[in-house]
């Protein structure tokens, strides 16, 4: 899917994908609060959560996913309004290119609108069509789950980004029942494993013969 697609859609995003992809708006102003001169690539919501995909000066580690959290609660008490602008885009690409946002820059390149779509909340501007929560109280129980490697609009000959996975609910109880889950589906999996090895344990002590038979 292409990003300039992938950025369309979120116009359809129901209640929960837009609170998820609130959440990485969040996350993604933790993350500049870290570091001043990441660059921002896209943010989406998922299925379970959301992710923000981010050009940093060194590489996170789960260490790190913490102090991201923090930040992020800090924001949401805040209350701060998500507030919605519309730019011409040579004002836009003009605003990235100051900030060396070349992510940004290529994307508004890359539509093929005079306007285009901004949004900020608290310290954080992002090029976005929405929509978006009211303010960032409204987002729900969240956990930031794993940092991964992605290339840059999933093309290897592009840079490789850190993409930061969180899952956001709208209470606490889902968010547990959701962890819950994820720990249920882990043991299961890891009980199969096992059993299949030792399956192929078995088999590895049956005599040649006998396996090309029952083959
Ligand atoms: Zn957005």
């Amino acid at each position: 899917m292409s990003v300039v697609i992938e950025h369309e859609e979120s116009v359809n995003y129901t209640p929960l994908e837009r609170m998820r992809h609130s959440a990485a708006h969040i996350m993604a102003e933790a993350v500049q609060e870290m570091f001043p001169d990441a660059k921002f690539a896209i943010g989406p919501a998922i299925e379970d959560g959301f992710y923000y995909d981010f050009d940093l000066p060194r590489a996170l580690t789960p260490e790190d996913l913490p102090e991201i959290e923090q930040r992020m609660a800090r924001i949401i008490a805040g209350k701060y309004p998500f507030v919605r602008d519309r730019w011409p885009r040579e004002k836009a690409l003009e605003y990235f290119r100051a900030k060396n946002q070349d992510y940004k820059v290529e994307l508004i390149e890359n539509l093929p609108d005079a306007e285009v779509g901004i949004y900020q909340q608290h310290n954080f501007l992002d090029l976005c069509r929405g929509p978006h929560v009211e303010n960032t109280s409204q987002v729900g129980a969240f956990k930031l789950m794993r940092v991964a490697g992605a290339y840059w609009r999933g093309d290897e000959n592009r840079p490789m980004l850190q993409r930061v996975y969180g899952t956001a609910w709208f209470t606490q109880e889902e968010l547990d029942q959701y962890l819950w889950r994820l720990e249920e589906a882990l043991k299961r999996e890891t009980q199969t494993l096992r059993l299949e090895r030792r399956s192929t344990r078995r088999r590895a002590h049956v005599p040649a013969a006998w396996r090309n038979a029952a083959l």
